[in-house]
């Protein structure tokens, strides 16, 4: 039985979903779970969002989207 819609990939990215479906439910589900989190921080410029997916050479669709680094160091900075 199958628990997860994703799984490692050949390519080396840990989330490959099998076909383009699953990875743009899970591009879904990621983006409404920022959109939640930005809703706290009132009068801020929305954060960007770049996600989309892409097909790799083995076949399998991968999420791309903004460093995780990038993001943390803006949330530091509303903070500070
Ligand atoms: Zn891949």
């Amino acid at each position: 039985m199958k628990t997860v819609d994703f799984r490692p990939c050949e390519c080396g990215v840990k989330r490959g979903f099998l076909d383009q479906r699953a990875a743009e439910k899970a591009l879904g589900r990621a983006q409404a779970k920022r959109d939640r989190q930005a809703q706290r921080w009132e009068g801020v410029h929305p954060i960007h969002r770049e996600n989309r997916i892409y097909e790799c050479d083995y076949g399998r669709w991968h999420l791309t989207k903004q460093s995780r680094r990038a993001y943390e160091e803006r949330v530091a900075s509303y903070a500070a």
